[in-house]
Protein backbone atom coordinates (compact mmCIF):
# COMPACT_ATOMS: atom_id res chain seq x y z
CA UNK A 1 0.00 0.00 0.00
CA UNK A 2 2.93 2.67 1.07
CA UNK A 3 4.92 1.65 -2.07
CA UNK A 4 1.34 2.56 -4.38
CA UNK A 5 0.76 5.96 -2.47
CA UNK A 6 4.17 6.71 -3.54
CA UNK A 7 3.78 5.85 -7.29
CA UNK A 8 1.02 8.24 -7.22
CA UNK A 9 2.80 11.19 -6.17
CA UNK A 10 1.34 14.79 -6.97
CA UNK A 11 4.58 16.15 -8.92
CA UNK A 12 4.58 20.14 -8.27
CA UNK A 13 8.49 20.19 -8.95
CA UNK A 14 8.46 21.54 -12.20
CA UNK A 15 6.49 21.63 -15.79
CA UNK A 16 9.17 20.02 -17.29
CA UNK A 17 8.33 16.79 -15.26
CA UNK A 18 5.71 15.68 -17.79
CA UNK A 19 5.38 12.75 -19.67
CA UNK A 20 4.48 12.05 -23.58
CA UNK A 21 0.95 11.15 -23.59
CA UNK A 22 -0.36 8.09 -26.26
CA UNK A 23 -1.69 9.70 -29.38
CA UNK A 24 2.11 11.87 -28.79
CA UNK A 25 4.32 9.06 -28.63
CA UNK A 26 2.11 7.51 -31.53
CA UNK A 27 3.14 11.15 -33.63
CA UNK A 28 6.80 10.41 -32.50
CA UNK A 29 6.82 6.71 -34.01
CA UNK A 30 5.11 7.72 -37.19
CA UNK A 31 7.68 10.63 -37.93
CA UNK A 32 9.45 10.55 -41.27
CA UNK A 33 13.12 10.86 -40.39
CA UNK A 34 16.48 11.38 -41.87
CA UNK A 35 20.16 12.67 -40.68
CA UNK A 36 19.61 16.71 -39.53
CA UNK A 37 22.95 17.47 -39.40
CA UNK A 38 22.72 16.82 -42.81
CA UNK A 39 19.48 19.36 -43.31
CA UNK A 40 17.79 16.08 -44.00
CA UNK A 41 15.14 15.14 -41.29
CA UNK A 42 12.12 16.47 -42.97
CA UNK A 43 10.06 16.58 -39.86
CA UNK A 44 12.92 18.69 -38.22
CA UNK A 45 12.25 20.83 -41.46
CA UNK A 46 8.47 21.11 -40.65
CA UNK A 47 8.85 22.05 -37.37
CA UNK A 48 11.32 24.82 -37.79
CA UNK A 49 9.64 26.08 -40.53
CA UNK A 50 6.38 26.13 -38.65
CA UNK A 51 7.47 27.83 -35.83
CA UNK A 52 9.30 30.74 -38.32
CA UNK A 53 5.84 31.01 -39.84
CA UNK A 54 4.20 31.46 -36.63
CA UNK A 55 6.81 33.52 -35.31
CA UNK A 56 6.62 35.85 -38.10
CA UNK A 57 10.74 35.13 -38.16
CA UNK A 58 12.78 33.88 -41.12
CA UNK A 59 14.55 31.10 -39.75
CA UNK A 60 14.28 28.32 -36.70
CA UNK A 61 16.68 25.83 -35.25
CA UNK A 62 15.75 22.61 -33.19
CA UNK A 63 17.61 22.66 -30.23
CA UNK A 64 18.01 19.32 -27.33
CA UNK A 65 17.41 22.04 -24.96
CA UNK A 66 16.76 25.64 -23.37
CA UNK A 67 19.81 26.19 -22.10
CA UNK A 68 21.79 25.39 -25.52
CA UNK A 69 19.34 27.73 -27.44
CA UNK A 70 19.93 30.93 -25.19
CA UNK A 71 23.85 29.91 -25.05
CA UNK A 72 23.49 29.46 -28.61
CA UNK A 73 22.02 32.60 -28.75
CA UNK A 74 24.30 34.78 -26.60
CA UNK A 75 27.20 33.25 -28.72
CA UNK A 76 25.83 34.60 -31.98
CA UNK A 77 25.28 37.80 -30.98
CA UNK A 78 28.20 38.47 -28.72
CA UNK A 79 32.11 38.54 -28.97
CA UNK A 80 34.59 37.97 -26.10
CA UNK A 81 34.79 41.14 -23.58
CA UNK A 82 31.44 42.06 -24.23
CA UNK A 83 28.75 42.50 -21.90
CA UNK A 84 24.99 40.92 -21.65
CA UNK A 85 22.48 42.88 -20.20
CA UNK A 86 19.77 40.91 -17.94
CA UNK A 87 18.09 40.70 -14.97
CA UNK A 88 20.20 39.68 -11.71
CA UNK A 89 17.55 36.39 -11.41
CA UNK A 90 17.41 35.31 -15.05
CA UNK A 91 17.68 32.10 -16.19
CA UNK A 92 20.62 32.63 -18.72
CA UNK A 93 22.77 34.34 -15.35
CA UNK A 94 21.12 32.28 -12.54
CA UNK A 95 20.30 28.46 -14.26
CA UNK A 96 23.08 27.87 -17.15
CA UNK A 97 26.21 27.05 -14.97
CA UNK A 98 27.99 30.39 -15.76
CA UNK A 99 27.77 29.65 -19.55
CA UNK A 100 27.66 32.91 -21.20
CA UNK A 101 31.29 33.23 -19.46
CA UNK A 102 32.59 29.99 -20.27
CA UNK A 103 30.86 29.60 -24.00
CA UNK A 104 31.00 33.01 -25.35
CA UNK A 105 33.33 34.76 -23.05
CA UNK A 106 31.20 37.48 -21.95
CA UNK A 107 30.17 39.08 -18.24
CA UNK A 108 26.65 40.28 -17.34
CA UNK A 109 25.28 43.75 -16.11
CA UNK A 110 22.68 41.99 -13.68
CA UNK A 111 19.60 44.80 -13.43
CA UNK A 112 17.46 44.88 -10.55
CA UNK A 113 13.91 43.64 -12.45
CA UNK A 114 10.00 43.87 -10.68
CA UNK A 115 10.25 40.01 -10.53
CA UNK A 116 12.66 39.75 -13.19
CA UNK A 117 11.05 42.28 -15.58
CA UNK A 118 13.53 44.79 -16.55
CA UNK A 119 12.83 48.38 -18.13
CA UNK A 120 14.39 50.65 -20.83
CA UNK A 121 15.31 53.00 -18.56
CA UNK A 122 17.19 50.37 -16.45
CA UNK A 123 19.29 49.18 -19.44
CA UNK A 124 19.76 52.79 -20.35
CA UNK A 125 21.65 53.67 -17.17
CA UNK A 126 24.02 50.77 -17.67
CA UNK A 127 24.61 50.88 -21.50
CA UNK A 128 28.87 51.08 -21.47
CA UNK A 129 30.12 54.47 -22.97
CA UNK A 130 33.28 53.78 -25.52
CA UNK A 131 35.82 53.67 -23.19
CA UNK A 132 38.69 51.14 -23.14
CA UNK A 133 37.84 50.02 -19.88
CA UNK A 134 34.28 49.71 -20.55
CA UNK A 135 33.56 46.21 -21.11
CA UNK A 136 31.25 46.84 -24.82
CA UNK A 137 27.55 46.50 -24.15
CA UNK A 138 26.22 44.57 -26.68
CA UNK A 139 23.03 42.05 -25.77
CA UNK A 140 20.19 43.11 -23.66
CA UNK A 141 18.30 39.75 -22.92
CA UNK A 142 14.99 39.45 -21.57
CA UNK A 143 13.05 36.78 -19.75
CA UNK A 144 9.21 35.98 -20.06
CA UNK A 145 7.38 34.48 -18.65
CA UNK A 146 10.02 35.19 -15.68
CA UNK A 147 10.87 31.73 -13.44
CA UNK A 148 12.53 33.59 -10.59
CA UNK A 149 9.86 35.93 -10.53
CA UNK A 150 6.85 33.37 -9.90
CA UNK A 151 5.91 33.11 -14.04
CA UNK A 152 5.21 36.75 -13.96
CA UNK A 153 5.19 38.47 -17.99
CA UNK A 154 6.66 41.74 -19.41
CA UNK A 155 3.80 44.34 -20.38
CA UNK A 156 4.42 44.69 -24.26
CA UNK A 157 5.06 48.26 -24.51
CA UNK A 158 7.91 48.15 -21.92
CA UNK A 159 8.85 45.52 -24.58
CA UNK A 160 8.92 48.20 -27.54
CA UNK A 161 10.51 50.79 -25.84
CA UNK A 162 13.14 48.15 -24.82
CA UNK A 163 13.30 47.85 -28.88
CA UNK A 164 13.45 51.61 -29.20
CA UNK A 165 16.68 51.86 -26.88
CA UNK A 166 18.18 48.86 -28.46
CA UNK A 167 17.71 50.12 -32.22
CA UNK A 168 19.09 53.76 -30.46
CA UNK A 169 22.00 52.35 -29.12
CA UNK A 170 22.96 49.05 -31.90
CA UNK A 171 21.90 46.31 -29.17
CA UNK A 172 21.00 42.88 -30.73
CA UNK A 173 17.89 41.96 -28.35
CA UNK A 174 17.31 38.61 -27.51
CA UNK A 175 13.62 36.79 -25.62
CA UNK A 176 14.65 33.78 -23.11
CA UNK A 177 10.69 32.23 -23.99
CA UNK A 178 11.23 28.96 -22.27
CA UNK A 179 7.58 29.75 -21.10
CA UNK A 180 6.54 32.50 -24.17
CA UNK A 181 3.26 30.50 -24.45
CA UNK A 182 2.29 31.33 -21.17
CA UNK A 183 2.94 34.62 -21.05
CA UNK A 184 0.64 34.68 -24.99
CA UNK A 185 -2.13 32.46 -22.91
CA UNK A 186 -2.65 35.52 -20.54
CA UNK A 187 -1.87 38.35 -22.85
CA UNK A 188 -3.60 40.16 -26.12
CA UNK A 189 -0.20 39.84 -28.05
CA UNK A 190 0.53 37.52 -30.31
CA UNK A 191 3.79 35.19 -31.34
CA UNK A 192 4.02 37.05 -34.24
CA UNK A 193 4.25 40.25 -32.45
CA UNK A 194 7.34 38.93 -30.52
CA UNK A 195 8.65 37.75 -33.71
CA UNK A 196 8.77 41.20 -35.31
CA UNK A 197 10.44 43.05 -32.05
CA UNK A 198 13.30 40.62 -31.28
CA UNK A 199 16.40 39.47 -32.58
CA UNK A 200 16.30 36.19 -31.36
CA UNK A 201 13.58 33.94 -29.64
CA UNK A 202 14.39 30.80 -27.60
CA UNK A 203 11.04 28.94 -27.05
CA UNK A 204 11.04 25.48 -25.37
CA UNK A 205 8.63 22.53 -26.13
CA UNK A 206 9.58 20.35 -22.89
CA UNK A 207 7.39 22.59 -20.20
CA UNK A 208 4.36 23.33 -20.28
CA UNK A 209 3.61 22.16 -24.11
CA UNK A 210 4.85 18.84 -22.86
CA UNK A 211 6.92 17.59 -25.60
CA UNK A 212 9.99 15.17 -23.81
CA UNK A 213 12.27 17.09 -24.93
CA UNK A 214 13.67 20.44 -27.62
CA UNK A 215 13.45 24.10 -28.16
CA UNK A 216 13.59 25.99 -30.70
CA UNK A 217 15.81 28.81 -31.58
CA UNK A 218 14.32 31.43 -34.01
CA UNK A 219 15.55 34.60 -35.93
CA UNK A 220 16.49 36.10 -38.91
CA UNK A 221 18.36 33.39 -41.84
CA UNK A 222 21.99 35.01 -40.92
CA UNK A 223 21.37 34.35 -37.38
CA UNK A 224 20.29 30.83 -37.37
CA UNK A 225 22.88 30.07 -40.22
CA UNK A 226 25.47 31.48 -37.70
CA UNK A 227 23.24 29.04 -34.89
CA UNK A 228 23.90 26.03 -36.97
CA UNK A 229 27.03 26.09 -36.38
CA UNK A 230 27.54 26.49 -32.67
CA UNK A 231 25.09 24.01 -32.12
CA UNK A 232 27.25 21.80 -33.58
CA UNK A 233 30.31 23.33 -31.98
CA UNK A 234 27.90 23.02 -28.47
CA UNK A 235 27.46 19.18 -29.81
CA UNK A 236 23.63 19.98 -30.24
CA UNK A 237 23.74 18.16 -33.69
CA UNK A 238 21.31 15.71 -33.69
CA UNK A 239 20.63 12.95 -36.24
CA UNK A 240 17.01 11.15 -36.67
CA UNK A 241 15.93 14.16 -34.35
CA UNK A 242 12.53 13.86 -36.01
CA UNK A 243 11.20 11.21 -33.49
CA UNK A 244 11.71 14.37 -31.24
CA UNK A 245 10.86 17.34 -33.84
CA UNK A 246 7.53 14.66 -33.84
CA UNK A 247 6.64 15.18 -30.34
CA UNK A 248 6.97 19.14 -30.90
CA UNK A 249 4.74 19.20 -33.46
CA UNK A 250 1.90 17.39 -31.42
CA UNK A 251 2.61 20.05 -28.77
CA UNK A 252 2.10 22.95 -31.05
CA UNK A 253 -1.39 21.73 -32.08
CA UNK A 254 -2.75 20.30 -28.95
CA UNK A 255 -1.20 22.06 -25.93
CA UNK A 256 -1.17 25.85 -25.93
CA UNK A 257 -4.63 26.41 -25.79
CA UNK A 258 -4.83 24.66 -22.85
CA UNK A 259 -2.03 26.56 -20.54
CA UNK A 260 -4.76 28.50 -19.32
CA UNK A 261 -6.17 25.25 -17.04
CA UNK A 262 -2.69 25.23 -16.02
CA UNK A 263 -2.91 29.07 -15.14
CA UNK A 264 -6.50 28.60 -13.22
CA UNK A 265 -4.93 25.51 -11.13
CA UNK A 266 -2.28 27.64 -10.26
CA UNK A 267 -4.44 30.39 -9.07
CA UNK A 268 -6.57 28.13 -6.81
CA UNK A 269 -3.15 26.69 -5.53
CA UNK A 270 -2.17 30.39 -4.31
CA UNK A 271 -5.37 30.90 -2.87
CA UNK A 272 -5.20 27.88 -0.69
CA UNK A 273 -1.52 28.73 -0.10
CA UNK A 274 -2.70 32.43 0.92
CA UNK A 275 -4.80 30.97 3.73
CA UNK A 276 -2.39 28.42 5.25
CA UNK A 277 -0.65 29.65 8.82
CA UNK A 278 2.15 28.39 7.33
CA UNK A 279 2.86 30.33 4.78
CA UNK A 280 3.81 33.82 5.22
CA UNK A 281 3.72 35.23 1.57
CA UNK A 282 2.50 33.92 -2.04
CA UNK A 283 3.50 36.10 -4.88
CA UNK A 284 1.19 36.81 -7.34
CA UNK A 285 0.03 34.32 -9.23
CA UNK A 286 0.27 35.27 -13.46
CA UNK A 287 0.48 32.08 -15.12
CA UNK A 288 1.27 28.20 -13.85
CA UNK A 289 4.06 29.04 -11.06
CA UNK A 290 3.14 29.66 -7.21
CA UNK A 291 6.32 31.11 -5.49
CA UNK A 292 5.42 30.66 -1.48
CA UNK A 293 7.49 32.04 1.43
CA UNK A 294 7.47 29.23 4.60
CA UNK A 295 8.94 29.32 7.97
CA UNK A 296 10.46 26.33 7.33
CA UNK A 297 11.27 24.99 3.74
CA UNK A 298 13.27 21.99 4.64
CA UNK A 299 10.13 20.95 7.22
CA UNK A 300 7.57 22.02 4.74
CA UNK A 301 8.68 20.62 1.35
CA UNK A 302 9.14 17.29 3.63
CA UNK A 303 5.86 16.96 4.97
CA UNK A 304 3.96 17.99 1.33
CA UNK A 305 5.92 14.86 0.53
CA UNK A 306 4.99 12.85 2.95
CA UNK A 307 1.61 13.51 1.94
CA UNK A 308 2.51 13.02 -1.29
CA UNK A 309 3.19 16.42 -2.83
CA UNK A 310 6.31 17.48 -4.71
CA UNK A 311 7.44 20.89 -4.07
CA UNK A 312 11.42 22.25 -4.92
CA UNK A 313 12.55 24.70 -2.41
CA UNK A 314 13.77 27.79 -4.20
CA UNK A 315 16.15 29.64 -2.32
CA UNK A 316 15.60 31.67 0.67
CA UNK A 317 12.33 31.15 2.57
CA UNK A 318 10.57 29.99 -0.70
CA UNK A 319 9.32 26.75 -2.00
CA UNK A 320 8.50 26.88 -5.71
CA UNK A 321 4.88 24.67 -7.15
CA UNK A 322 4.79 24.96 -11.16
CA UNK A 323 1.51 23.63 -12.72
CA UNK A 324 1.02 21.43 -15.87
CA UNK A 325 -0.43 19.17 -18.20
CA UNK A 326 -0.37 16.24 -16.14
CA UNK A 327 -1.31 18.13 -12.44
CA UNK A 328 -5.57 17.19 -12.80
CA UNK A 329 -8.26 18.73 -11.54
CA UNK A 330 -8.67 15.67 -9.13
CA UNK A 331 -4.84 16.68 -7.97
CA UNK A 332 -5.70 19.73 -7.69
CA UNK A 333 -8.70 19.26 -5.16
CA UNK A 334 -6.28 16.77 -3.22
CA UNK A 335 -3.76 19.03 -3.22
CA UNK A 336 -5.60 21.80 -1.67
CA UNK A 337 -6.71 19.49 1.22
CA UNK A 338 -3.09 18.53 1.96
CA UNK A 339 -2.31 22.69 2.47
CA UNK A 340 -5.58 23.02 4.58
CA UNK A 341 -4.81 20.32 7.04
CA UNK A 342 -0.65 21.27 7.17
CA UNK A 343 0.30 22.94 10.20
C1 LIG B 1 13.78 25.75 -18.25
C2 LIG B 1 14.23 27.07 -18.66
C3 LIG B 1 15.27 27.23 -19.58
C4 LIG B 1 16.15 26.11 -20.06
O1 LIG B 1 15.58 24.99 -20.50
P1 LIG B 1 16.27 23.55 -20.36
O2 LIG B 1 15.59 22.86 -21.48
O3 LIG B 1 15.93 23.04 -19.02
O4 LIG B 1 17.73 23.70 -20.59
C5 LIG B 1 15.60 28.51 -19.97
N1 LIG B 1 14.95 29.57 -19.49
C6 LIG B 1 13.96 29.46 -18.60
C7 LIG B 1 13.27 30.69 -18.12
C8 LIG B 1 13.56 28.21 -18.14
O5 LIG B 1 12.58 28.12 -17.25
Amino acid sequence: MWEIKHNIMIELRSDTFTKPTKPMLEAMMAAKVGDDVFGDDPTVNLLEEKMANIFDMEAAVFCPSGTMANQIAIRVHTQPQDEVICDKNAHIYLYEGGGMASNSGVTPALLDGDRGRITAAQIAAVIKPDDVHAPVSRLVSLENTMNKGGGSYYDFKEILKIKKLCNDKGLALHLDGARLYNALAETNETPSDYGNVFDTISVCLSKGLGAPIGSVLLGSVAHIKKARRVRKVFGGGMRQAGYLAAAGLFALENNVERLKIDHQRARVLGDALNKASFVEEVMPVNTNIVIFLVDNVQKRVAQLKEKGVLAVPFGGNQIRFVTHLDFTEQMLEQTVEIIKALN
